[in-house]
């Protein structure tokens, strides 16, 4: 007979693998306090001291997840937990713990430390030529990374497409079969849209939010909407940094940030909210599964699905700038006391091409996703060369957003993804905009009660339908597993097409 799961969880065996894995994790919580401190607090001066001390974190956590006894234990395991249920603590954490480790030992330490080396310089020289305007001065570092993530995918090992071995570390079981078919038909709604849009460019105004905001009261301001979702400031808080984004020491300890332009009303407190869903996922993970690789999200794009859910799908509706409007005027009774909710909801929701993606809209985003993918591929697969890349770039900037950028700074050298070495990160962000809006008409139809609670101020509706059946499972099931037992089917495109042309199509009047 196979063993109970409180048999497994019991044995020394599993015992010892839970030592292991939570001496890993307390690795990666410290580099993670790390790198939140380097992009808050630390002065200038500390970034030689600061890298070392996280390449020498990084180490000690890779050498103890790849010592042979891992695998022994995984072998062991992995027999006793056959029967016991999917979902199971025990058998997901053997199962999820197994993955990470079989791509973990392919790579070769030589090669992980090459690329973690290649990398640290290349973000340098890509800081350097980007505010130089100089991709000639980051063409061979490029050149290098990719030659490396080359080297990473052919070490993995893949059925069709190099690419696949790099965002299967993003997006587990994803392929770029999987990928190519939905973001085609995306293209294909999505490019007439924003011509559309781009005719009746004048039809939506968003001047209300350029008329300077003080710093203190955009801060005061994003901490109540923080607080109003349910994020909670006893596990967390929120500070500045330069670039927004979430990080988790653990299920007591997650933090956000957010950046303030005093000339644009929406620039922190969509970041706020955006990083703030992103955090209510992580603060949502059951505690039981820390020091665990399960007390983690699903998938990068089941994260960003959660962060988009909350920025875009409610914080951009009229529901949302009914509750806020109030609270907004009481803070800015000089710019905001004599505007309408109408008026903010169309001013946060104006759709324009532009060359940055950081800055896009809803409509205009995925187009900046379709191309870093494309380019992506070719250069992996020796199609493109790194020289050729920025006259590609121009070329499917022209062709899905209809402008050239000014110069490579706001064009190809503008995201540091390459310059990290992460290939396959971007379609991520894509697929969890398919997804928020997915997720979202789900949980409305589970619980009908979410669109009027949200006007109310109360998210606790939605919250909770997240908690339950998305958060709950922290990283024990694939993307594809979880879409298919929330939503009872796989990824579809549909539901967020039918959400942009109804928007857009009402705000534009097209
Ligand atoms: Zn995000």
């Amino acid at each position: 007979m196979s063993p109970s799961a409180e048999e497994v969880r019991s044995s020394s065996e599993f015992a010892e693998l839970l030592e292991i894995l939570g001496t890993v994790a307390d690795l990666h919580a410290a580099s993670a306090v790390l790198h939140w401190d380097q992009e808050t607090q630390m002065p200038p001066g500390g970034a030689t001291d600061r890298a070392l001390a996280l390449s020498t974190l990084a180490r000690l956590g890779h050498e103890t997840f790849v010592q042979p006894r891992v695998g022994e234990l995984l072998a062991r395991l992995e027999g006793r937990t056959a029967d016991l249920p999917y979902d199971s603590f025990e058998a997901s954490l053997v199962r999820v713990t197994r993955r990470h480790y079989q791509r973990a030992i392919k790579i070769p330490a030589r090669l992980a430390a090459e690329l973690a080396e290649a990398a640290s310089l290349a973000t340098d020289a890509w800081t350097r030529a980007k505010a130089a305007n100089d991709f000639g001065a980051f063409a061979p570092h490029l050149e290098r990374n990719v030659r490396l993530v080359r080297e990473v995918a052919d070490c993995i090992g893949y059925a069709q497409h190099r690419y696949d071995a790099l965002l299967d570390e993003y997006e587990p079981g994803m392929t770029l079969d999987d990928i190519r078919p939905l973001f085609a038909r995306l293209k294909d709604r999505l490019v007439p849209l924003v011509r559309a849009i781009a005719r009746r460019a004048e039809a939506v105004d968003d001047a209300v939010l350029h008329q300077g905001y003080d710093e203190a009261g955009q801060w005061r301001l994003t901490v109540e909407v923080l607080r109003a979702i349910g994020y909670d400031f006893q596990r967390g808080r929120q500070d500045r940094s330069a670039h927004p984004f979430t990080t988790s020491f653990g299920p007591g300890d997650v933090r956000v940030t957010t950046r303030i332009d005093p000339n644009d009303f929406s620039s922190a407190l969509y970041s706020s909210i955006h990083e703030g869903g992103h955090a209510l996922y992580e603060q949502g993970i059951p505690e039981a599964l820390r020091r665990t690789p399960l007390f983690d999200g699903a998938s990068l794009g089941i994260h960003e699905s959660q962060s988009r859910l909350w920025e875009n799908v409610v914080g951009r509706s009229r529901a949302f700038w009914r509750f806020l409007l109030p609270k907004a005027q009481a803070i800015f009774p000089e710019q905001l006391g004599r505007a309408d909710a109408e008026t903010l909801y169309r001013a946060v929701n104006r759709s324009q091409p532009s060359e940055i993606r950081t800055e896009a809209d809803e409509v205009t985003y995925n187009l900046h996703i379709f191309l870093r993918l494309e380019l992506e591929d070719d250069l992996l697969e020796g199609r493109l060369s790194v020289a050729d890349l920025p006259d590609a770039w121009n070329a499917k900037m022209e062709a899905y957003l209809g402008l050239r950028p000014r110069d490579d700074a706001h064009g190809v050298l503008q995201d540091i993804h390459w310059s990290h070495a992460s290939i396959g990160y971007f379609p991520t962000y894509t697929l969890g905009n398919i997804l928020s809006v997915q997720f979202y008409e789900q949980a409305c139809r589970e619980r009908p009660e979410i669109p009027d609670a949200i006007e109310h101020g109360d998210f606790a509706p939605l919250l909770s339908w997240l908690r339950e059946r998305i958060h709950v499972h922290g990283a024990k099931l694939t993307p594809q597993e979880l879409v298919q037992r929330v939503t009872g089917g796989p990824i579809r495109i549909e539901p967020y097409v039918a959400y942009l042309e109804r928007k857009y199509g009402e705000l534009y009047g097209l």
